[in-house]
C-alpha cells in the first residue's frame, strides 16, 4: 500500500432540470407531468393549481386574482407572471398548463429559463374522443374517462356523488378549444424549436411515462425513484 486513499468512492448524481409541458388538451399533460415528477423528484407546477392556493390563501395577490375572477374574466399575462415570480422553484420543476402564448413564453423567459420542453401529440380525433367521454364528479371533482370507469355508471366511486360532463367537453367546445390551441400555442413549439422533446401521446398513460423517460434518459436524465 502506498498510503493513498481513494476519496472518490461515491458518484453523487444531482440532476437539476427545468422542463415546461406542452399539448393539446386532453392529450394527458396533467397525468404524464404528475408520474414525471414523481420518478423524477421535480415539483409538478400547475398555473391552475398556484392560482388556488393564492386565493385559497387570501394573499394580497390572492385577492386580486379573486377579484378578477368573481367578474367572470380571465387572469391577465400579468397576473400570472406576478404569480410566477412569487411560487415558480429555482430549479428541478416541470410546468404545466403556461406558457399558452408566446407573450407568456417571452415572460417566463424573463423569471426562469427552461432547459426542455415535452410536445405531447395527439391526433383531434382521439382528443374529441377522449374529452368527450371525460365525467366530473359534482361532488369531489374526481376524473373519470374510457380508462377510468366508475363502478356504477353516472355515480362516483369514492363519494357517491353525480357524474357530469363539463360544458368544455361538449365535442363543439372541444373542437373550438383544438383550433384555439394551434393558433395560439403551436407558434411555441417554433420558439422552443431547440428544446422540444416530442412524445407521441396517442398510447395509454403508462406506456407515454415510459417514452418520456427514455427520451430523457438519452439526454442523461435519469429516473430517481
Ligand atoms: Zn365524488
Amino acid at each position: 500500500m502506498d498510503g493513498k486513499k481513494n476519496i472518490l468512492t461515491k458518484k453523487v448524481v444531482i440532476i437539476l432540470v427545468k422542463f415546461i409541458i406542452l399539448g393539446p388538451p386532453g392529450t394527458g399533460k396533467g397525468t404524464l407531468a404528475d408520474g414525471l415528477s414523481k420518478r423524477l423528484r421535480l415539483k409538478h407546477i400547475s398555473t391552475g393549481d398556484l392560482l388556488r392556493t393564492e386565493v385559497k390563501n387570501a394573499s394580497s395577490l390572492g385577492k386580486k386574482i379573486e377579484n378578477v375572477l368573481s367578474k367572470g374574466e380571465l387572469v391577465s399575462d400579468n397576473l400570472i407572471k406576478d404569480l410566477l415570480k412569487k411560487n415558480l422553484p429555482i430549479n428541478d420543476f416541470i410546468l404545466d398548463g403556461y406558457p399558452r402564448t408566446l407573450e407568456q413564453a417571452t415572460d417566463l423567459e424573463k423569471i426562469n429559463e427552461i432547459d426542455y420542453v415535452i410536445n405531447l401529440q395527439s391526433i383531434s380525433e382521439i382528443i374529441i374522443k377522449r374529452l368527450s367521454a371525460r365525467r366530473i364528479c359534482l361532488n369531489c371533482k374526481s376524473v373519470y374517462g374510457s380508462n377510468i370507469l366508475p363502478i356504477v355508471r353516472g355515480v362516483c366511486d369514492k363519494c357517491g356523488g353525480s357524474l357530469i360532463r363539463r360544458a368544455d367537453d361538449s365535442p363543439k367546445t372541444i373542437e373550438n378549444r383544438l383550433i384555439t390551441y394551434k393558433k395560439q400555442t403551436e407558434p411555441l413549439i417554433n420558439y422552443y424549436k431547440e428544446k422540444i422533446i416530442n412524445i407521441d401521446g396517442n398510447n395509454t398513460p403508462e406506456i407515454v411515462l415510459g417514452i418520456t423517460l427514455k427520451e430523457l434518459n438519452d439526454r442523461g436524465i435519469e429516473a430517481r425513484a
